[in-house]
C-alpha cells in the first residue's frame, strides 16, 4: 500500500466518516482545547461505546494531569511554568510534537513526592471508572522524574500509586498495572538503568510488568535500545515501544525484530510499507492507535485520514486509546465515539476485544473481560 493511499478512503454507508471534531483547527491545539466542549461529533450517539468495559493500553500517566492540578501543583512545589501562570485554556496548547514533550516534560517538574503520584492516581482511576475501564497497563516514566529530581524516591512514589490502585481499584473494579518507559531521549545507558528499576520494582511486588520506548523516536531510533530491552524480557518483562510515529515504517520493523516489542505504539506510518503492515497483521501485533493523539502530533498529518481502518482492513490487530488523555483534551470514550463516528459500533466493540487479547493480563482474566464484552455487547444490541 502506498504512502498516500489512505488519504481518501471512501464514504461508507453513504456517510464521510473520516470527518474530525473542529476539522476546521486540526493542527491548533489550542484550539482544540477551547473547543472542546463543542466537538462537532455527536457525543449522545457514544452512549453505546461508554458502556462498553474497556482495556487501556496506551495511556501515559502524567498525561493523565489535569491543567488545573498541574497548576495547583506548580505552585504548590515551587515551578516556575509560564504555562501554569497563564490562562487556563492555554495551559496545555502546543503545536508541535517537539512542544509536546516538553509540555509533558513541565508536568513531569511539577511531580516532586508520593503524594502528588497518589492524588494523579485517585484522578485517574476516578475518570477511568467512569469510562467503565476495567483494566490498565499504565506507562509511567521515572526516568524524566528523576532527570528532573534526581533525589525522588521513584519506588515510594510507584508505590503510592499502587496503593490507591489497590484500594480505589478494588472498590471501582479496576486493575492497573505499569510499564516502565525507558524514554529514549536520555541515551541508552540511562535506558539500561530504567530497566534495571523497573525488574526492581516488578520484584518488589509494585504492580510493574513490562518496559516501554517512547520520546524522541526520530532522533534516537529503536535499534540502539536492544541492549536494555533484551535485559528486560531476560528478567521476566514485556515489552512495548512507540514506533512509526514520529519516523518511518522501518522505525516500526526495528520496534518488532530487534526490540522484540509485543505491541506497537501508534505505529501509524507503517503504512508507508506493506511490508511491514504484513509484519504486524502476521504476527499478531496489536497497534495501539490514538487517533486524537496521531493528528495533534502530526503522525497523522492534518490532511490525510487516518489509518486505522487501513490497518484494520488489512488484518492489523487495531485497539483504541487516548495516549495523554488531559494533554490532549480527548477521554478515551472520546476516542472510541470518534472511531465510532468513522466506523461504526461494530467496530469499536472488536477493537475492544483486541484490547484485551493483545493486553498482559492472565489469560483468566482476558476470559473475564471477555464475557463483560460479550455481555455489554449484548446489551447493546438491545434497544
Ligand atoms: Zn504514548
Amino acid at each position: 500500500m502506498s504512502p498516500t493511499s489512505y488519504r481518501t478512503a471512501p464514504p461508507r454507508d453513504g456517510v464521510a466518516y473520516y470527518t474530525w471534531p473542529g476539522s476546521e483547527c486540526q493542527a491548533q491545539v489550542a484550539r482544540t482545547h477551547l473547543q472542546r466542549a463543542e466537538a462537532s461529533f455527536d457525543m449522545a450517539a457514544s452512549a453505546l461505546v461508554r458502556r462498553l468495559p474497556k482495556v487501556q493500553l496506551h495511556c501515559h500517566l502524567e498525561g493523565t494531569v489535569r491543567a488545573e492540578t498541574f497548576r495547583e501543583l506548580a505552585q504548590l512545589r515551587g515551578v516556575d511554568s509560564a504555562r501554569a501562570n497563564g490562562p487556563l485554556a492555554a495551559t496545555y496548547a502546543f503545536t508541535t510534537f517537539r512542544e509536546f514533550l516538553l509540555t509533558f516534560a513541565e508536568v513531569c517538574k511539577t511531580l516532586q513526592r508520593p503524594e502528588d503520584y497518589a492524588r494523579v492516581a485517585r484522578d485517574y482511576v476516578a475518570a477511568a471508572a467512569a469510562q467503565s475501564v476495567r483494566y490498565a497497563e499504565m506507562f509511567i516514566s521515572p526516568s524524566v522524574w528523576t532527570f528532573f529530581h534526581p533525589d525522588l524516591d521513584v519506588h515510594a512514589c510507584v508505590a503510592a500509586m499502587r496503593d490507591v490502585f489497590a484500594v480505589e481499584g478494588e472498590r471501582l473494579g479496576i486493575d492497573v498495572a505499569f510499564i516502565c518507559d525507558l524514554t529514549r531521549n536520555f541515551g541508552v545507558e540511562r535506558a539500561l538503568a530504567t530497566a534495571r528499576s523497573a525488574v526492581e520494582l516488578a520484584q518488589a511486588g509494585l504492580g510493574v510488568i513490562g518496559v516501554g520506548l517512547g520520546g524522541d523516536e526520530a532522533n534516537h531510533p529503536p535499534a540502539r535500545y536492544a541492549e536494555p530491552f533484551a535485559f528486560a524480557r531476560a528478567q521476566g518483562l514485556h515489552t512495548v515501544a512507540h514506533a512509526g510515529e514520529a519516523a518511518g515504517a522501518d522505525s516500526v520493523r526495528d520496534a518488532i525484530e530487534v526490540l522484540g516489542a509485543e505491541r506497537i505504539g501508534h505505529g501509524v506510518r507503517a503504512l508507508e510499507d506493506p511490508a511491514v503492515v504484513a509484519l504486524l497483521a502476521d504476527r499478531g501485533i496489536a497497534l495501539e492507535l490514538c487517533p486524537t493523539s496521531n493528528r495533534l502530533t502530526g503522525a497523522v498529518p492534518a490532511d490525510e485520514v487516518h489509518p486505522i481502518a487501513a490497518f484494520d482492513a488489512a488484518g492489523v490487530r487495531c485497539t483504541i486509546d487516548a495516549d495523554d488523555p488531559e494533554l490532549f483534551s480527548t477521554t478515551l470514550d472520546q476516542e472510541y465515539a470518534l472511531v465510532a463516528s468513522w466506523l461504526g459500533d461494530d467496530a469499536v466493540v472488536r477493537f475492544a476485544g483486541n484490547a484485551i487479547d493483545a493486553s498482559f493480563a492472565s489469560a483468566e482474566r482476558k476470559a473475564a473481560l471477555r464475557g463483560k464484552l460479550a455481555e455489554a455487547s449484548l446489551n447493546m444490541s438491545v434497544p
